[in-house]
């Protein structure tokens, strides 16, 4: 797969920013990943160090060896300046937050070359929330990756109706060169494909079991013989982690509210987060 992009920056080392920079390098491209201080930058060094065993571990043809080159091939840094500098596409997977991530978009537009490309890969803003920031509007869209990158590998993306065509297909090939399946999104949609399904689906489970119409158990098997597929609600928001779902839920309206208050009383406030904290729904052995 051909793609125009060779240097690649990812702005934000957390959980998604160092899973994009690890996959990116692993497939061959020259990865700068920036992060705002020093602690965070160890932080990073360490998540980048177990990727490689995750690597390892999970994706075909990773080896001891070529997983340390990938970690330690990786550019670090906290200047934003540097990083932006030969930038041919930059990844942004900053905090979701408009303050910060529009901040950071002014910066960026001022630093980097005209013809760099910027995507971000947030999971709940659109882009054109950003876009005015950005200083190339013609050069800017989504990015949308899923957590475990190397292992559920969709990139949904998604522009602005000012998004150059080009840039799009450019975005597109990319992402197929580093090993994803693109999911290409004609126009906005917040939530783009996934999270359009998969909320909904997950609420209405908890709202089952909130409700006290079935066991958390008994809608996964409902729904795994049912449909054939490998997991149920509840299996998918254990892996997911608690916390997030809690999070919308806590902060929409009316009926929202009682199923965070039903996942808070019977499962957060007890130590019960997902597969992470070793109990959510189910019990797992660590
Ligand atoms: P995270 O909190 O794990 O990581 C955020 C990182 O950004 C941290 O390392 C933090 O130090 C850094 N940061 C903070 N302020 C910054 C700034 N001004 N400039 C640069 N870096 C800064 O967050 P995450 O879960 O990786 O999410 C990042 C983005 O990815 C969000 O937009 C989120 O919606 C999206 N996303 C997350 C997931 C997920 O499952 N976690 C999945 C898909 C998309």
């Amino acid at each position: 797969m051909t793609t125009e992009f060779r240097k690649v920056t990812v702005l934000g080392t957390g959980v998604l920013g160092s899973q994009i920079a690890f996959q990116t390098a692993f497939h061959g491209f020259d990865v700068t990943a920036y992060d705002i201080d020093d602690a965070a930058l160890t932080a990073a060094r360490q998540r980048l160090e177990g990727l490689a065993t995750v690597y390892q571990q999970e994706v075909e043809g990773a080896d001891a060896d070529n997983t340390a080159t990938t970690a330690s091939g990786i550019t670090l840094t906290d200047d934003l300046a540097a990083a932006a500098a030969e930038a041919d596409l930059i990844i942004e997977a900053v905090p979701e937050v408009l303050a910060i991530k529009r901040d950071l978009y002014r910066k960026l537009g001022e630093l980097a070359p005209e013809r760099t490309v910027f995507a971000t890969n947030s999971s709940t803003l659109l882009p054109s929330d950003l876009v005015d920031y950005t200083g190339r509007a013609d050069r800017f869209l989504a990015l949308h990756f899923a957590n475990r990158v190397w292992k559920f590998n969709t990139a949904e993306v998604m522009g602005t109706t000012r998004t150059d065509p080009a840039v799009f297909g450019a975005v597109v090939d990319f992402a197929e060169a580093i090993g994803m399946v693109p999911i290409e999104l004609h126009k906005e949609k917040a939530g783009y494909v996934l999270n359009s399904l998969l909320v909904p689906f997950l609420n209405s489970g908890i709202a089952l079991a909130a409700g006290g119409y079935a066991e958390p158990a008994a809608v996964d098997e409902t729904w795994r013989i049912a449909t054939g597929s490998p997991m149920g609600p509840f299996q998918i928001l254990d892996i997911v982690g608690l916390t997030t779902p809690y999070n919308i839920l806590a902060n929409a309206d009316g009926e929202g509210k009682k199923l965070a208050a039903w996942l808070k009383d019977n499962y957060i406030d007890k130590g019960k987060l997902g597969v992470a904290s070793g109990e959510g729904f189910y019990k797992y052995s660590t």
